[in-house]
């Protein structure tokens, strides 16, 4: 999608710090970490948010969470813990509309 700074990682048009990849997904550190890991898996295909996922995407969003589960180990942060969550919509701050799973760990998170 044209003008999504997410599709533009994914075609190598803009830097990230990339620490996964195949063919249907790609993931990477958050530019602006609010933890010590802080890492964005997202979908390559363009779904703008939970909200316009199919049960087509079914195999696409249990991948996302497998690909969380392998990073949250090289992370190290499997065994301490980690949150995953989806933002959706402005109510809950979402800012990129290229669906992302946020993985974040490395310290004692607040509840939310
Ligand atoms: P959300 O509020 O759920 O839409 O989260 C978007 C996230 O993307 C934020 O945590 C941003 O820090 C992060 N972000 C924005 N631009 C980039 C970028 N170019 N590279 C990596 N992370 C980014
Ligand atoms: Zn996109």
């Amino acid at each position: 999608m044209k003008n999504c700074i997410f599709c533009k990682i994914i075609n190598k048009e803009i830097p990230a710090n990339i620490v996964y990849e195949d063919a249907q997904a790609i993931a990477f550190k958050d530019v602006n970490p609010v933890t010590p890991v802080h890492v964005l898996i997202i979908p390559k295909k363009h779904v703008p948010s939970v909200n316009y996922l199919g049960f087509k995407d079914k195999e696409l969003i249990g991948d996302l969470f497998l690909i969380a589960q392998k990073i949250a180990k090289e992370q190290k942060v499997a065994e301490s813990g980690y949150r995953l969550s989806f933002n959706v919509g402005k109510d809950a701050g979402q800012t990129i509309h290229h669906l992302h799973l946020h993985l974040m760990g490395g310290e004692k998170l607040p509840f939310a």
